[in-house]
């Protein structure tokens, strides 16, 4: 038995999950700033959300569309009429003293995802789904973990301030036993395929667009719930489950030794695998919220909210089943898949355009092998199925082979571009224009003219010497087939 399973048979977990999605809304939530990622720091700010005094913020329709959107897919109740609060506390990446929330006032309340783990069904029940803006991002400069421990000074920037963010809430989640670490896993895995499906965020964990705060409790049976510790901005979904199995161990040692848990908000370390005590958890009280007073109340027309229900797409659950179906995959194939983590992007890079059997192998194989390098679910890598299925797309026109494919996502992945761009910017596409080709395929011949004779005489297999020569000097650009055909007619040999 592990430290995890041995605790989860002493103590009853408590989870609960608190997820932020910065929607994929083209300016910000209360003024008309840019949202690109990556701009260059504080080029994406005005006085509104700077807070500079006098400035007044306008709600983004689109990003209350969204949120409704996000509501309804959740089987949540969509208020008729609610406010914006303000949310009192400083600090240096807040440049308004305050972040406008929602405080009593939801958007959307009461809803559900169920999730399967183990092929069993668990229904996580929502509590809220509301909406708010995003902080700044301040950077600590000199010291050795980027944290501000250590660090000589710090820096901030204000381009996230602002951004929409939609934050979703569940319900405590008890009785899940020694299944909480996965159903926590597979719970911010549903929610992030069912936010993709409904095109509302890129939900790219890696890149901070979808974060996660795990609550944790532990309690013996019987007895009343623990103290629960708030785990913040978990970055992927390996690390959800990790964060959970880590702060279920730690809880059980702090239980037995007859101490009590500390209700407060803790750090998630990639590397070690473990948390590390934050600041002791704020009340809500503390926060002094009340309601906005520059913004009007948000009244959605039920007609609006209804057209938009009608508008929905089909749950990931129901379009995964199509899919499989329709690609004729079998369950065993599809359940392959969903172990490796791999299916939803496998249907996602069919569904932009690719074969079944290119996007399964390039996903079990040379990507989910890039995953496991960087310590990642393949679905985390920073490339879309869209670019995955153009990658596809590149080596059944013959601009790629296989090996030119692999460096192509290479690049990709490095944050090289679109496929096409790194193609063209590592000189990547296969050298098919016969005059080239027919330059190397000399210089091979004079350079061999042993392996020539041979061929010469009968030993046709011995070519492919002479077509590793051709490739090796066009650095692998060459077609190989291509490659031996012309060397086979030079020697004026039958294939
Ligand atoms: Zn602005």
């Amino acid at each position: 038995m592990t430290a995890y399973e041995q605790a989860l048979a002493e103590f009853a977990p408590v989870l609960g999950l608190e997820t932020h999605v910065e929607l994929g809304t083209a300016s910000k939530m209360f003024c008309g700033c840019a949202t690109t990622f990556g701009a260059e720091p504080n080029t994406q700010v005005c006085p509104v959300c700077l807070g500079l005094p006098g400035a007044l913020p306008v709600v983004n329709e689109k990003a209350v569309e969204s949120t409704i959107r996000i509501g309804l897919a959740l089987h949540c109740t969509i208020a008729t009429w609610c406010r914006f609060a303000r949310k009192n506390y400083f600090y240096p990446d807040m440049p308004k003293n305050f972040q406008t929330s929602q405080y009593d006032e939801p958007l959307c309340v009461d809803g559900h995802l169920d999730v399967e783990v183990d092929g069993e069904v668990v229904r996580v029940e929502i509590e809220r789904v509301h909406l708010e803006e995003d902080t700044g991002k301040t950077l600590h400069v000199g010291g050795a973990t980027g944290r501000i421990t250590g660090a000589s000074h710090s820096l901030v920037d204000y381009n996230r301030a602002g951004i929409p963010l939609v934050e979703i809430v569940t319900r405590p989640v008890a009785g899940t036993g020694v299944r909480a670490a996965a159903v926590a896993k597979a719970y911010v895995t549903e929610l992030r395929d069912l936010l993709r499906g409904l095109d509302v965020s890129d939900v790219r964990m890696e890149q901070g667009s979808m974060r996660c705060d795990v609550n944790t409790s532990l309690h013996r049976a019987g007895e009343p719930w623990g103290t629960r510790t708030e785990t913040k901005n978990v970055n992927s979904l390996r690390s959800v489950e990790r964060a959970v199995r880590s702060e279920v161990e730690r809880q059980a040692e702090v239980l037995r030794r007859g101490e009590r848990v500390v209700q407060e908000t803790r750090h998630f370390s990639e590397a070690t695998g473990a948390t590390s005590p934050g600041r002791v958890k704020d009340d809500a009280a503390d926060y002094r919220y009340f309601p906005e007073p520059d913004l009007v109340p948000v009244a959605p027309d039920p007609a609006w909210v209804a057209a938009l229900r009608a508008a929905l797409p089909a749950p990931p659950s129901v379009r995964r089943k199509q899919l499989v179906a329709q690609l004729g995959l079998s369950d065993l194939d599809a359940q392959a898949m969903v172990n490796a983590g791999v299916l939803d992007v496998v249907l996602a890079t069919v569904e932009a355009g690719a074969p079944a059997a290119e996007a399964r192998n390039w996903w079990l194989g040379a990507l989910a092998q890039r995953a496991n390098e960087t310590g990642v679910e393949p679905a985390e890598l920073p490339v879309t199925p869209a670019q995955v299925a153009r990658v596809v797309a590149l080596v059944a026109e013959g601009t790629l082979n296989a090996g030119l494919a692999r460096q192509v996502l290479d690049g990709v992945l490095a944050g090289e571009g679109e496929p096409d761009d790194v193609v063209a910017a590592r000189g990547l596409a296969v050298v098919s224009d016969t005059g080239a080709l027919g330059e190397a395929v000399d210089a091979a011949l004079a350079a061999h003219p042993d392996v020539a004779d041979k061929v010469r005489g009968g030993k046709v297999q011995a070519v492919g010497a002479l077509v590793g020569a051709v490739m090796r000097a066009t650095r692998g650009q060459a077609d190989a087939a291509t490659v031996r055909a012309l060397l086979l007619e030079r020697l004026g040999v039958e294939g």
